[in-house]
């Protein structure tokens, strides 16, 4: 199976075609955007683009020998990296690098055979120093077929919480320095405020929007075979990102791995909403007590549903969301007068629990802390005094 072609941005893409067509498109670029946008993809399209053997302003040819090999992720210039877990029994630097290699390349041979994945997954995953130095020296070679050879470095922002040092993002960063001759590198990244400084300012950065609920749902009807109504339902989830909303699909009867995320991180707000406080050490408890980097999904679910919470305080209605989701919130926000103020200092409180996940603390420690905050902060009263009642 080959790549499908790069849904929506078209004016992005052109221009985009028409800077490497003119010799002005920059050797390192950052593309940035939310999760499951489609930024790994646009950088395979691009790789596609400075692959092809006769590239025009509407992007590469998809008829040369290099766009087959390169679409087939085949050829042998086009290198992409991205997060993987850590190998197991992995104990010298030399097993190490040579089981990421194996992984990266199992992981490409699944992505051959079904592209259209969703976005997320909770398990912990980085980019290792072993990785960067493998990429590094590949760098140094020439390229096999043509006059170029693509780097891809997807999710760029986790070769910063590297184990105790930034080595891996000081490997990457000599690269960015001093390019050889022929080497394009294309970072990606959700975050890129997490990325050292020094390689954003190497790096020519640029957006990469959501697109519009009817380009997602097309997407799915089009190019995933999904059912009409279950591509409205996903696509009104999907905040113009197709890999999220691919990560909503339902799988048999089971609910797709970011919808599990989702009730995850509704069951929390609801543990901190319910009527004793027993139930956050029962919510805490349910987690493992390692691993604490994999719950940036969950943080992230969180903050939407305070978001959503916000919203039902202030008397709006919700984008999306089941009538038994919408009840919840309605009767948490009655049961403690809460009121909508509070809601931002509960946002600071994930954002303080996101930091010491980052920081590898016990999940566990950090839940039932977050919860206790959340708490304080959604349902004493005094933070937001409500005029009138
Ligand atoms: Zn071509």
């Amino acid at each position: 199976m080959s790549l499908h072609p790069h849904w929506g941005h078209p004016s992005l893409l052109e221009a985009l075609a028409g800077a490497w067509m003119g010799g002005s498109l920059p050797a390192a670029l950052l593309i940035h955007g939310s999760k499951g946008v489609g930024k790994q993809h646009l950088a395979l399209w691009l790789a596609r683009l400075l692959l092809c053997e006769s590239p025009g302003v509407g992007g590469p040819c998809e008829k040369c020998h290099s766009c087959y090999l390169a679409g087939k992720l085949e050829h042998p210039d086009l290198h992409w990296y991205f997060p993987l877990p850590r190998p197991k029994n992995a104990t010298t630097p030399d097993k190490l690098a040579q089981a990421l290699e194996d992984a990266r390349r199992e992981a490409l041979e699944d992505f051959r055979a079904n592209p259209i994945q969703a976005t997320g997954g909770n398990e912990p995953k980085s980019l290792y120093l072993a990785a960067a130095r493998s990429l590094r020296r590949k760098a140094q070679r020439r390229p096999s077929m043509g006059d170029h050879q693509i780097f891809i470095i997807a999710e760029a922002e986790a070769l910063a919480p590297q184990e105790s040092s930034s080595e891996a993002a000081n490997a990457l960063l000599k690269l960015l320095e001093e390019p050889p001759s022929g080497t394009r590198l294309i970072l990606t990244s959700a975050e890129p405020g997490r990325l050292l400084p020094t390689i954003r300012s190497r790096t020519t950065q640029f957006h990469l929007p959501p697109l519009t609920q009817k380009e997602v749902t097309e997407f799915l009807i089009t190019e995933a075979g999904v059912e009409e109504e279950e591509a409205q339902r996903v696509g009104g989830l999907s905040r113009g990102a197709i890999g999220r909303a691919l990560g909503f699909l339902r799988d048999g009867d089971a609910p797709g791995p970011l919808e599990q995320t989702r009730l995850e991180a509704q069951g929390l707000l609801s543990a901190a909403l319910a009527r004793g406080p027993d139930q956050m050490f029962r919510a805490a408890i349910t987690f493992k007590s390692v691993g604490a980097r994999g719950l940036r999904d969950l943080f992230n679910f969180l903050e939407e549903c305070l978001g959503e919470l916000a919203r039902v305080a202030s008397g709006l209605p919700l984008d999306a969301g089941t009538p038994e989701e919408v009840e919840f919130l309605k009767e948490a926000v009655n049961r403690w007068s809460l009121h909508p103020a509070a809601v931002p200092l509960a946002m600071r409180r994930v954002d303080e629990a996101r930091a010491m996940a980052a920081g590898n603390v016990n999940p566990q420690l950090v839940i039932f802390g977050l919860l206790h905050e959340l708490r304080k902060e959604l349902t004493s009263p005094g933070h937001a005094p409500i005029p009138g009642r």
